[in-house]
């Protein structure tokens, strides 16, 4: 029988596997998408450094290798039988669906999170109106090397549009999705680096930069590349005869309202629960936050422990994070799971 059964491979669940290993402890992945690294794996680059995200999976996935651990593919959980520390999951390969079961000492749960879906705020006219795209579509278009409008011209003028399903009562999404701001302003120096003469516009409700080398990358950006910061909500998005697209604002540092018309817009979207936690959630009688991801047992000592013996959370998960942050919260998690092993 396994040690731990750790639902998503992820950055957080391939970590979590790398150091179970180094504790003797022998972890298996279930992975519901066909290769590893989760939405690290979709992306260009990384903030704070602008490294590659391929060759931190890559790094990752070498270790996974070296170690012999095992890795399920096409997985997906569905549910958690909490008296026996067994998953429900599905193995979806083509056509074939494939109901099964697998028992463990121990869980761990590394869902990660999904990107809010944009077209909810209909105001921002995504997949509405040509050129609006989300900050995870930039990363595909950046990733390939093209980044082009509808038309297949390269935009000169580019608008941000930060806390897109984040800190927003309307939608019912009241929490900071924490990695918003600093990958406008990643984002926006990229571009101004890519796409010489640029002009960039970043529009904000104040500006999160909490994590070490941000706040030196948000004074970059308006230094050396010249991104423009105008603190103020979006009100009103509509697509000009020539497909551009309008922009009306107030800005609140000045009080007045503003309109521009830009090439294309990106809109930054926040974090919000993996489409499985609700049904995982309900069959081990897991406490879910309101935005979709697992509550853990307490805010302080305890981040990775679930009100249920033998069930651990890491990475976003349990709460929007960084990389390192999901990274270190996984090793944190093995260590409370093999205290937890012992002690049985
Ligand atoms: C636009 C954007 C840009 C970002 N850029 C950066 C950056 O530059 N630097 C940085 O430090 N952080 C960045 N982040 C944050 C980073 O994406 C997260 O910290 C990281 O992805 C968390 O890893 P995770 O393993 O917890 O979750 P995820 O990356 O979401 O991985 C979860 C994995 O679990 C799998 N899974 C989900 N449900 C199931 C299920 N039921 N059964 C089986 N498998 C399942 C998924 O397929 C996935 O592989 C960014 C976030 C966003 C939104």
């Amino acid at each position: 029988m396994y040690d731990i059964i750790i639902i998503g491979g992820g950055v957080a669940g391939m970590q979590a596997a790398i150091a179970a290993k180094k504790l003797n402890l022998e972890p298996i992945i279930l992975e519901k998408e066909n290769k590893l690294g989760g939405k690290v794996a979709h992306k260009y680059s990384l903030f704070p450094t602008f490294s590659s995200a391929e060759q931190l999976i890559d790094r990752l996935e070498a270790q996974i290798i070296e170690n012999k651990i095992d890795v399920r593919y096409h997985c997906e959980v569905v549910s958690i039988h909490k008296e026996e520390l067994s998953v429900g999951y599905t193995l979806n390969v083509g056509d074939i669906k494939k109901v099964d079961n697998l028992q463990a000492r121990s869980i761990l749960i590394t869902t990660g999170y999904e990107p809010f879906d944009a077209r909810i705020k209909q105001e921002y006219g995504y997949q509405v109106y040509d050129n609006i795209y989300t900050s995870m579509d930039l990363e595909a278009m950046m990733k390939k090397g093209l980044i082009l409008t509808k038309e297949g011209n390269t935009p000169e003028s580019i608008a941000f549009i930060h806390c897109v399903g984040s800190r927003d009562s309307q939608i019912g999404n009241e929490h900071c999705s924490r990695v918003c701001c600093v990958t406008g302003v990643k984002q926006a120096t990229e571009l101004c680096q890519m796409i010489k003469g640029a002009r960039v516009y970043n529009f904000y409700m104040d500006m999160r930069m909490f994590g070490s080398g941000y706040e030196e990358m948000y004074k970059e950006a308006q230094q050396n590349y010249q991104v423009r910061f105008i603190r103020g909500r979006v009100s009103e998005l509509s697509q000009t005869i020539d497909h551009k697209v309008r922009l009306k604002a107030e800005d609140t540092l000045i009080s007045k309202p503003i309109a521009i018309t830009v090439d294309m817009v990106i809109l930054l979207v926040g974090m919000c629960g993996a489409v499985n936690n609700e049904s995982i959630g309900e069959s081990a009688g897991l406490e879910l936050r309101e935005n979709g991801l697992f509550k853990p047992v307490n805010a302080f000592d305890s981040t990775t422990k679930s009100t249920v013996n033998g069930i651990f959370y890491a990475g976003c998960a349990e709460s929007p994070k960084n990389i390192s942050e999901s990274m270190n919260q996984a090793s944190q998690a093995i260590l409370n799971i093999s205290t937890y092993l012992e002690s049985k």
